[in-house]
């Protein structure tokens, strides 16, 4: 008998995967929490049905989540990240000497608890010195800290269930309000086939608040559609503005200094939703 899992990245289209082997199925206080065996993709962290993260694809979004960031920043010491309890994006963190502390903000210890058993190549660095690992919301989180960070990275679901005040013109503020004067922040904004409208939306909330934002584009093959977003703003600094040539090879496979800039090349279509 074969075992199939399913997203339905639309109510009518999706995509599909032949499962080894399930080892967790739970219900959580916040969502329901699968980790599964994939033939094709290895590891597999679902969440309320979407895939979140794979062994095989993982590299991509946690690169491209905190690396054009980071050497936009010209010496970012505090980072936080909002979600990401899957360690990823923290893994990559850890990458930058300059950086002296992370903080992680999951609303869902179990998110960080299970990617530590089943994800250990993706968490390995949440128990890091320079790492602080909190369990609570984000949003709240963000209201509480003001001018603390040079960087936030918002690696949250997609804006159901917990996650739904993260993509709010008052989550931007507060993340502006929580950033230091020359701060930057980047987050996750899903992708314009199916969502376009959320990118839109996003984009004209981020420029209300910031006077520097810029949008760009990544290969997720798991995630919906694999053309998946990201929007940064910022107070100060503009990635467009950096020197490729001071941007160091670093141990990536997806980002690198060539790629810095491209990224920002939109496609006709995407540039239309962000203009
Ligand atoms: N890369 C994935 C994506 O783009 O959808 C996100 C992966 S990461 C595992 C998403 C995390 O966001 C989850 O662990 C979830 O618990 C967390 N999360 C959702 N809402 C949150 C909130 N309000 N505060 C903090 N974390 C939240």
């Amino acid at each position: 008998m074969e075992l199939w899992y399913t997203e339905k990245q639309t109510p009518t289209y999706g995509i599909t995967a032949k499962i080894k082997e399930t080892y967790v199925s739970e219900q959580t206080e916040f969502q329901k929490l699968d980790m599964i065996e994939t033939e094709e993709f290895g590891t597999m962290l679902v969440l309320d049905g979407m895939v979140m993260t794979t062994d095989k694809d993982e590299f991509v979004y946690h690169e491209m989540v905190a690396h054009p960031v980071l050497y936009t920043h010209p010496n970012a010491k505090k980072v936080l990240v909002v979600g990401g309890g899957d360690g990823g994006v923290i893994r990559e963190i850890l990458k930058h000497p300059s950086v002296e502390k992370a903080v992680l903000v999951d609303i869902d210890g179990k998110v960080i608890e299970y990617s530590k058993k089943y994800l250990p190549n993706i968490a390995c660095g949440l128990d890091d010195p320079r790492v602080e690992v909190i369990v609570n919301d984000g949003f709240m989180h963000i209201h509480d800290h003001k001018n603390e960070y040079d960087v936030v990275m918002v690696d949250s679901t997609e804006p159901v269930g917990p996650a739904v005040n993260l993509f709010t013109r008052g989550f931007y503020q507060g993340i502006y309000d929580s950033l230091k004067e020359d701060g930057i922040f980047v987050a996750q904004t899903d992708n314009p086939w199916f969502t376009p409208d959320l990118i839109s939306s996003v984009n004209r909330d981020v420029k209300e608040v910031f006077p520097i934002v810029r949008v760009f584009w990544a290969n997720v093959p798991t995630y919906p559609s694999g053309l998946w977003t990201f929007t940064m703003g910022s107070k100060k600094y503009d990635p467009l503005e950096v020197d490729e040539s001071s941007i160091p090879e670093i141990d990536t496979k997806y980002y690198s200094p060539r790629l810095h800039k491209a990224a920002f090349v939109l496609p006709k279509f995407v540039e239309d939703l962000v203009k």
